[in-house]
């Protein structure tokens, strides 16, 4: 039973520190409900959520459609297992073929990581089932990607830092430069490459999209070489970048694409979509999980689905990520903070310029003290990702606060 007093946020702050794992240093906020993108703490202040819990709240907070899927499906199944079917899970698999030209079979699983581990298993079997021995079997990524936590997604993240120490890692991954096609070409020559795996905007690893014509070059060097295209589209995928799919900005068409995060818009579930050189590779038995197409995350992402792919959320996008862009740019020609603002639609990154390097963590302090949560996507830029459907008076005075906290952090800094 919890207790009838409101607990001080230090109480529980203090119960996380003692129990939980050591792997997370979240702020020192403890939120407790929010509306919009807007989201309060216990002790009643309000914050502007340019983070979206990482870019998952993309319909922001009680989104009233889904919480009635959700209430809704609560009160008819919340549970069935892949041993028999319930209605959301068969018709959000449709739905989500019906909105991507490229998919005919959806595998749906509970994460970003789960979908990203489908892919790399979906990838090993299509190449063993073409005859070709373990060796030749190779999945290239790119440094600075980042496609979750489990064994064989962290090596398939081309960055040592979340690898150390959990070694041995599974082999048959080849690293290679990001945005560099005479470096993917000379990774196919070395021979015996299966696929090849990126993020269309990497997220983690500092906003970073894809160069005009990158996603191109993949696509045709994977033809060339009978190697499988797979999209990691978890963080900017549903919408993000201003159209529902990312790569559909580039024109290409890939074999796999990985869903998570916005998908379920904060209720946990992943998709791996699958094109059809590879839609029958697996069969009965070949892969699983208990709660993949959960009835309740699956009811909320279908509501989601339809929402995220409508145009007057999409416009909403590139409207609230000009605007965004607009105040960055006015705040930096102010203060001289980033060299760079970069990514596309509602994925920003504004990149540190070189005497602020490492001080993201920093400003993500002080944002929070001014009533603003954003993110930052390594030490040195700061991650912007707020609800899709953001109004034009939050994003302004998100933008407010952010101007606020960054004059706050540059007169500290030429004080220091
Ligand atoms: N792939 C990308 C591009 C991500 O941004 C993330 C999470 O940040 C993942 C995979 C892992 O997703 P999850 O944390 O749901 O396992």
């Amino acid at each position: 039973m919890s207790s009838s007093h409101p607990a001080e946020p230090s109480d529980l702050i203090a119960l996380g520190k003692r129990y939980w794992l050591s792997v997370y240093r979240p702020r020192d906020v403890v939120l407790d409900h929010g509306k919009g993108a807007r989201v309060w703490d216990t002790e009643g202040r309000d914050y502007l959520d340019f983070g979206a819990g990482i870019a998952v709240n993309a319909l922001g907070h009680q989104d009233p459609d889904l919480v009635e899927a959700l209430v809704t499906q609560a009160h008819k199944l919340w549970h069935a297992s892949n041993v028999f079917y319930s209605e959301p899970p068969l018709r959000l698999a449709a739905e989500l073929v019906g909105h991507a030209p490229f998919a005919e079979r959806v595998f749906l699983c509970n994460s970003g990581t789960e979908a990203n581990e489908a892919a790399i298993k979906l990838v090993r079997k299509w190449a063993a089932s073409q005859g070709r021995p373990p060796e030749q079997r190779v999945i290239v990524t790119f440094t600075g990607s980042f496609h979750g936590r489990t064994l064989a997604a962290v090596t398939a993240t081309a960055q040592l830092k979340y690898q150390e120490g959990y070694e041995p890692l599974p082999g048959g991954f080849r690293y290679v430069p990001f945005n560099d096609p005479a470096a993917l070409e000379e990774a196919f020559a070395q021979g015996g490459v299966a696929a090849v795996m990126l993020e269309p905007v990497q997220g983690e690893g500092g906003v970073m999209p894809a160069a005009p014509g990158f996603l191109k070059t993949v696509r045709e060097l994977c033809d060339a070489h009978g190697a499988l295209m797979v999209l990691d589209e978890i963080q900017c995928g549903m919408g993000r970048t201003g159209t529902l799919f990312a790569h559909t900005h580039d024109h290409v068409t890939p074999d796999i694409v990985t869903l998570a995060k916005a998908l379920g818009a904060g209720f946990p579930i992943g998709a791996m979509l699958v094109g059809p050189k590879v839609a029958d590779v697996m069969q009965f038995g070949a892969h699983g999980t208990t709660f993949g197409g959960n009835p309740m995350a699956a009811a909320v992402a279908r509501v989601a689905l339809e929402k995220l792919a409508s145009p007057a959320v999409l416009l909403n996008v590139e409207r609230q990520g000009n605007d965004i862009r607009a105040g960055l740019a006015k705040i930096n020609h102010e203060l001289h903070l980033f060299s760079e603002v970069r990514g596309r639609g509602l994925m920003i990154g504004a990149v540190l310029d070189t005497p602020y390097k490492g001080r993201a963590g920093e400003i993500l302090d002080l944002a929070a003290a001014h009533g603003l949560l954003i993110l930052q996507a390594g030490p040195d830029v700061l991650r912007i990702v707020p609800p899709l459907t953001i109004s034009d008076e939050e994003t302004a005075e998100g933008l407010e606060r952010l101007g606020a906290a960054l004059g706050a952090f540059a007169s500290e800094a030429k004080v220091a």
